[in-house]
């Protein structure tokens, strides 16, 4: 098969049953039945590859992962239930207590959790670096360091940090490189090509991006996905085979969505740069963004989150969230429709105003998802929120 993204995303699936099915059959079954006694045992003892029980694997969630590593360019994956139980159970699997974890300050709000909260009780410590201090990076390194993780572009500050400088300090001190590629999903960054070890995904934002279901994803090198998967297939947080399947169909369309999502983001981008309302802007494509170059390096286009700063503070990004006709307000990213949230007063209202700043929420911070709408309304809902 040719390996250009959009065929694979489409044309990758499982081999067609007796019914010669176009589209491919969801497989709703917790269990797989045997011949006999010695097809039992055989399987069992993992002589033979075949599906046992959907905790450890289903026709559907393979489809979905042998996908995802196609067009992430990798030798193997298992997929999760959550975001959140791919990044808690990679973790989990590859460490020991006593390890060390040097980590981006900029992570996902759970992400950040699991480090600070979590982790900390099975003695597993990290320490962060800023987004724009990569130099620094080698001084947090420990003896005890085990994985260097990053991600790029950041929540909700958009910042780029360079996949390839991650690589050769990571290969250097021996670290895995583990990268959430969330925002960027494979069609505009496939970090594996740098010399990630590791990649994860919450397939809920774009992968999924119709806001129907929650799925997670690690893909990788083949020795740590067998660590992941036999950790995995004991402690329960696979991937529903129902949710693959819709996984394994949204994929289909992904590249057509996200060339969408990111032009109409680029014309917002640009919309609000010139705003009298705005105090900046940040959006990977556009020149004013301080690792401008970094992203074009590294990313197809500026994918389709969009951080800028509305002029009086916290009071006026509130208003400005109340004044909003179309877009929604929600949690989720990554969706159709356009979604814009103030995280100074909702996701990260428990930081210091300190600890905030230091991750670059400002108090009039705004982050928007763009959709997939007819960008001139996307553009006029801001615009009169803006305004009013
Ligand atoms: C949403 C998100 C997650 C968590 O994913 P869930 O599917 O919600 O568990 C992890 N990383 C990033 C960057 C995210 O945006």
């Amino acid at each position: 098969m040719s390996n250009n993204f959009e065929t694979l995303a489409i044309r990758s699936q499982i081999e067609r049953t007796q019914y010669l099915e176009h589209s491919s059959p969801l497989y709703l079954t917790s269990s797989f039945v045997f011949e006999d006694a010695e097809d039992m045992r055989a399987s069992f003892s993992e002589e033979k590859e075949r599906n046992l029980y959907s905790r450890f694997s289903n026709p559907n969630t393979s489809e979905f992962v042998d996908k995802i590593c196609k067009l992430e360019g990798a030798e193997d994956g298992y997929a999760f239930a959550t975001g959140m139980a791919a990044i808690f159970s990679t973790f989990s699997a590859l460490l020991n207590a006593g390890d060390h974890i040097v980590s981006s300050r900029s992570v996902f709000g759970s992400t950040h959790s699991l480090f600070t909260k979590y982790f900390p009780k099975w003695n597993i410590e990290t320490s962060y670096f800023k987004v724009n201090e990569v130099f620094k990076i080698e001084s947090l390194i420990q003896s005890n360091t085990k994985i260097l993780y990053a991600e790029s572009p950041t929540n909700p500050g958009v910042d780029i940090i360079d996949l390839e400088v991650l690589a050769l300090i990571a290969k250097k001190h021996k670290l895995l490189l583990i990268i959430d590629n969330c925002f960027a999903t494979p069609y505009l960054q496939q970090p594996i090509q740098y010399g990630a070890d590791l990649v994860i995904h919450s397939a809920t934002k774009l992968i999924d991006g119709q806001g129907r279901v929650l799925g997670g994803i690690t893909v990788g090198k083949k020795e740590l996905i067998r660590e992941i998967y036999l950790f995995s297939r004991n402690t329960g947080p696979a991937l529903s085979p129902f949710n693959a399947w819709v996984l394994s169909k949204s994929l289909e369309t992904l590249s057509v969505r996200v060339d969408r999502h990111c032009d109409n983001a680029l014309r917002v981008a640009e919309f609000l740069e010139y705003h009298d309302q705005v105090n900046w802007v940040k959006y990977p494509f556009l020149k004013s963004h301080p690792q401008h170059e970094v992203a074009k390096k590294q990313m197809k286009l500026g994918g389709n989150i969009i951080a800028f700063e509305v002029k009086g503070g916290i009071e006026a990004g509130r208003k400005f969230l109340d004044r909003i006709q179309m877009a929604s307000l929600s949690a989720n990213l990554g969706d159709t429709r356009t979604i814009v949230t103030h995280p100074a007063s909702t996701t990260h209202s428990k930081l210091s105003e300190e600890d905030r700043l230091e991750v670059g929420i400002t108090d009039g911070l705004v982050r928007t998802s763009i959709g997939l709408e007819n960008v001139e309304d996307i553009i006029q809902d801001l615009d009169q929120a803006l305004r009013a």
